[in-house]
């Protein structure tokens, strides 16, 4: 598949900094929604209903609870839990709301504005949390269920704190994690679960080119983790690596000084715990010379950037169905730019002509007595025509403005009937496209992508545009004239 003449965008690698594969001497996986990929909706209806029985079976919650269904298509990344509101919030890149949902029910703009204007959030603080993995989308539509569900049935003040709710939810979706519940779960039942992709050996196999070391570091613990990576690539796994970190507690092990407790010191290195530097040391490479393969933004991007000059690749699952999406409403967004151009033009065209307008009317007052009947009447049809003109033009930015609102909101939902576009939110980047752009040097939807490319690719950063370079002209989009009449 490698160097195929035109990759197809599905399986394409995407480049925010330049990456050339050549000098990579290491090349590192995360496990979980990178090596293993769970299988949607499945994984998170287990992890919904799983949760829900802890909270009824200990937290004593009401029975009735566990006829609740999970429904899909709800929460992306990049929310951010407002604790003490008990809303799903989603900013711009610069952290201000920009959608608000308590529940299901979307705050109206005014009450948006009225409690988030002007303030940036800062995910540093308790009373907000930032939805970053894949593992956290069921316990957002928790969250939402949850709280639509005690709304009904008491009354709330203002003020009265949700933070009891979501310390109950996290407390039992960590458990479900923790205790062994979900782990039981799916080694029962691997491929309902997990994707068995049979690319995985060859993608690894093309990674380990050019005498690459491959290695693991996984929070996950060693019993679950060989559980999978047997299920994954066959009971001699340990084949493909030459170093697996089990239990490494990311973000810290790329910022603390943990020793290994070693499991196996054979070919394939095998320890739990340790550190950045001690596996750099294993490794015989360090800095960037080493590629890291994850799909965690703050524990596998983030960190491996701020503590070390490792160079990454962040896997994005969703990306594909982004793709598509982005396809299918292609013809709509070229629409949507003639139309704003159309709105831009129109509004300065009337402003143009409400200035005549009133200067005419001016001038006719302050020369009145100097006129005669003939000017009078000439000047008033001009008033006439141009009066005509301004309401003509208040219609038709009416009707523009509301196919922009129309075809805005249609796209929007085509994404997410929620909250709408990954990447995006308006016309910026989301907090999450941000982050990807940010602190991700490539990105993909799988690392089995890898497979269309050669093993010395050199990744090159597209041309990056000013929005200058987006103008209508550029971008081989036609506007229309603007009838006057
Ligand atoms: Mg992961």
């Amino acid at each position: 598949m490698e160097n195929g003449i035109k990759t197809p965008i599905e399986k394409r690698i995407f480049t925010n900094r330049n990456l050339k594969l050549k000098t990579i001497k290491a090349v590192g996986f995360d496990l979980d929604y990178t090596l293993a990929k769970y299988i949607s909706p499945a994984i998170e209806q287990l992890t919904f209903e799983k949760a829900l029985e802890k909270l009824v079976k200990e937290k004593h919650y009401p029975k009735e609870l566990l006829k609740f269904e999970y429904v899909e298509n709800f929460a992306i990344r990049g929310l951010i839990f407002d604790i003490q509101y008990g809303n799903i919030l989603k900013t711009n890149k610069f952290r201000y709301v920009k959608r608000v949902y308590h529940g299901f029910q979307k705050y109206p703009k005014k009450e948006r504005k009225r409690l988030y204007t002007n303030k940036k959030v800062d995910l540093s603080t308790e009373c907000y949390r930032a939805v970053d993995t894949l593992f956290e989308i069921p316990e957002t539509y928790l969250f939402a269920k949850l709280i639509d569900h005690f709304d009904k049935s008491s009354v709330k003040s203002e003020n009265s704190s949700y933070k009891w709710l979501y310390d109950d939810i996290r407390w039992a979706v960590d458990l479900v994690h923790r205790d062994g519940t979900l782990k039981n779960i799916i080694r029962e039942n691997p491929e309902k679960y997990i994707n068995k992709n049979e690319l995985l050996p060859l993608a690894l196999n093309h990674f380990k080119k050019n005498e690459r070391k491959l290695f693991i570091v996984t929070n996950s613990d060693h019993k679950y983790t060989t559980f999978v990576l047997d299920f994954l690539l066959g009971k001699d796994f340990r084949d493909y690596f030459d170093v697996i970190v089990y239990s490494s507690s990311k973000p810290d092990f790329f910022a603390k000084s943990a020793p290994f407790k070693v499991i196996s010191d054979g070919k394939c290195f095998e320890a739990e715990r340790g550190n950045v530097h001690l596996l750099e040391a294993k490794l015989g490479f360090k800095g960037d010379s080493i590629l890291y393969v994850g799909d965690h933004i703050y524990g596998d991007m983030l960190k491996t950037k701020q503590t070390s000059a490792w160079r990454t690749m962040m896997i994005i699952p969703e990306l594909n169905e982004q793709l598509r999406i982005k396809q299918k409403v292609k013809g709509k967004v070229k629409k949507l730019i003639q139309l704003f151009e159309l709105k831009n033009r129109t509004n300065r065209l009337l402003e143009r002509t409400i200035e005549e307008l009133n200067k005419l009317i001016r001038d006719k007052e302050d020369e009145f007595d100097n006129l005669n009947i003939q000017t009078v009447k000439q000047i008033d049809a001009k008033i006439e025509k141009l009066t005509l003109k301004q309401n003509h033009l208040n219609k038709k930015l009416t009707e523009v403005l509301t196919q922009i609102k129309e075809f805005e909101e249609e796209i929007d939902k085509s994404y997410n009937p929620y909250f709408g576009e990954l990447f995006k939110e308006e016309n910026e980047l989301s907090l999450f496209g941000d982050q990807v752009l940010d602190f991700a040097c490539t990105y993909t939807s799988d690392l089995t992508n890898i497979l269309y490319y050669s093993p010395t690719e050199y990744f090159h950063t597209p041309m990056q545009l000013m929005p200058h370079d987006k103008e209508p002209e550029f971008m081989d989009i036609e506007v229309g004239e603007i009838g006057e009449n």
